[in-house]
């Protein structure tokens, strides 16, 4: 048995619970830290770079994102890449060309717009005409050995950091964050079953005993939700799981090429990408699958779901209004289809020949186990589907509760910086903000939250 008391006890043992790991090791004077993972190792659900795309996201490529918001992501982004410079070991953190792919005159059109107005806080894109497109990546430029004959146009730069290995950066930070004095408990196999509030201090049941806890983190992706509804937390909101499912071709892409999203359809728009696990295949996804379960590929979790969605009028409500738009209703349509194993190549590679022209249905081969899932919130008091992450922090309590959907694994060390300093002022203790701004934020300290 366990009980013991540690200062912080974060769930979960994917980027987020890690990267909190790290900063408070490193900036702050909590002196004991454990950290429960429900499985065997660390990262092995939606961090792991078989759920992911792996791709850092840096509001240059993800037209979906605002000005403001691109910023933001960036330099998060940015913190990231400033770590890995801090650190001996770079197993995580590569750099391939990326562009944003626009085809056919009217998103050739946007997507000139869109570069010039980004081009102060980008500087390093470039915005490339057909033939400098078939320099970087010829397969997206060339169809039956020509040029296609379709106005393409593409922002894009050969020498910026662009994709993750998330799971390796998750170990790389509970590395170096022993490295700093602070105990660093890290309990696998350890199941939170259960919180228990008490007068001062928390208890989570696990089947490896029970942890005291003065102040605790949940960042269990898509089980946050129902830790936080066992304490009386988070009742207003439901998780709709959005799972992705990626394809995979012979090598072929240099880098990583993304297409112009949809607004209504913001996380849907088709990439491929370079795989840092299979080096010898491009992976082309994701599509987007509602699935009654909280995680993808591992058995069970289906009632967790029902727990975690509350189906009432709200969310029927929520559903209906996304399911009366036309562009949302067929793309939902189209992802059940995408599952259906003779169908889903053709269709696929239809999308697919966006990006590249030659694509045949006999080049995929559809991923098997690889791809996350999305925990997207849905906001019952305003009734609607949030897009981005979701935090509860409830006054007067010393708990935070983690969703943490896509660009979560980016924004891992943002978000971290972030609980850290509502950690240390309701424990009363210290973080080292000016270290902190200066190893990661470039000495400024920017980062702005909603
Ligand atoms: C298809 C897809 C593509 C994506 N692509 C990108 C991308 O390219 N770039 C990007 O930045 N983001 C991307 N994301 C989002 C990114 O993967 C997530 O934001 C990020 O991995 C979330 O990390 P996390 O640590 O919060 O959650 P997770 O990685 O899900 O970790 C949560 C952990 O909590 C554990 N856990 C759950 N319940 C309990 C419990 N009761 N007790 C103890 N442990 C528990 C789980 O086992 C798990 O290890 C993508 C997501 C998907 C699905």
């Amino acid at each position: 048995m366990n009980n013991r008391m540690f200062d912080v006890v974060i769930v979960g043992g994917g980027i987020s619970g890690s990267a909190l790991t790290y900063i408070l090791s490193k900036y702050t004077d909590v002196k004991s830290i454990a950290i429960l993972e429900k499985y065997g190792s660390l990262a092995p659900l939606n961090s792991n770079a078989r759920a992911n795309s792996q791709t850092l996201h840096c509001g240059d490529i993800e037209t979906n994102y605002s000005l403001e918001k691109a910023i933001i992501v960036k330099r998060q982004a940015n913190m990231l890449v400033n770590y890995a410079k801090t650190v001996d070991k770079n197993d995580f953190l590569y750099k391939y060309p990326k562009m944003i792919l626009a085809v056919g005159d009217d998103e050739c059109a946007r997507l000139e717009q869109r570069h010039h107005q980004f081009a102060e806080a980008f500087p390093y894109m470039e915005l490339w005409d057909a033939e400098r497109i078939a320099e970087v990546e010829p397969a997206v430029a060339y169809k039956n050995g020509k040029l296609r004959p379709e106005k393409i146009l593409a922002s894009g730069c050969t020498d910026e950091y662009s994709a993750v290995n998330y799971g390796n950066l998750s170990r790389s930070f509970i590395h170096h964050a022993r490295d700093n004095g602070t105990e660093i408990q890290v309990s696998l196999s350890s199941e939170v079953k259960k919180i228990q509030r008490f007068d001062d201090h928390y208890e989570l049941t696990t089947p490896q005993g029970t942890f005291m806890a003065q102040f605790i983190v949940v960042s269990a992706g898509a089980h946050s939700l129902l830790l936080a509804n066992q304490l009386g937390h988070g009742l207003d909101l439901s998780i709709l799981p959005m799972a992705g499912s990626f394809y995979y071709i012979p090598k072929t892409l240099n880098g990583k090429v993304y297409t112009m999203q949809n607004d209504k359809l913001p996380f849907a728009a088709l990439h491929g990408d370079p795989d840092l696990v299979e080096l010898s295949k491009t992976r082309l996804g994701p599509t987007a699958l509602v699935l009654p379960k909280l995680e993808r590929y591992t058995g069970g979790t289906y009632w967790d779901f029902w727990k975690s969605l509350k189906l009432d009028r709200k969310v029927v409500r929520v559903f209906w209004d996304l399911m009366k738009d036309r562009t949302i209703r067929n793309y939902i349509f189209r992802n059940f289809a995408f599952e259906i194993p003779w169908l889903r190549t053709r269709m696929f590679a239809k999308d697919a020949q966006k990006i590249i022209p030659d694509l045949t249905p006999a080049d995929l081969e559809y991923a098997n186990g690889i791809g996350g899932l999305r925990p997207q919130v849905i906001d019952k008091t305003h009734m609607v589907l949030k897009l981005g992450e979701a935090s509860i922090n409830p006054e007067n309590e010393n708990l935070i509760f983690n969703m943490t959907p896509s660009p979560g694994a980016t924004t891992c060390l943002g978000n971290a910086y972030r609980d850290a300093q509502i950690v240390v002022e309701r424990l009363g203790l210290n973080i080292d903000k000016e270290r902190l701004v200066n190893d990661l934020l470039d000495g400024e300290d920017l980062l702005f939250f909603k």
